[in-house]
């Protein structure tokens, strides 16, 4: 554990009861706030960005979009109950994003 104003590592010391680092500057801190500090930053989600770069890496095909009758869509399969169910075909429009499905 280093300080956190000037980079020296940290002794641990107890004052009045509780376990606290001192340093060297005159920085102290608990370890009780420490702790806490730490789950605070492993906890923060992370999910998002994975599915922001899964968005358009789809292959484009010509098909029509029923809504607004633009005539490129992104194309991807995906197998949506049991493996022996045949997988359904996803569009999803490159204009409007309108995304629907086909079985196949
Ligand atoms: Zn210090
Ligand atoms: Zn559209």
């Amino acid at each position: 554990m280093f300080c956190h104003s000037c980079g020296s590592l940290l002794r641990p010391k107890d004052k009045a009861g509780k376990r606290i680092l001192v340093c060297s500057c005159g920085f102290s801190k608990s370890l009780d706030d420490e702790k806490n500090a730490e789950l605070r930053e492993t906890t923060a989600p992370a999910k998002k960005i994975e599915v922001i770069e899964q968005v358009e890496i789809h292959p484009k095909i010509k098909i029509t979009c029923e809504k607004c009758n633009n005539k490129v869509a992104y194309y991807w399969t995906q197998q949506t109950r049991g493996a022996d169910e045949p997988e359904t075909r996803f569009f999803k429009c490159t204009a409007c994003s309108y995304t629907w499905r086909e079985y196949a």
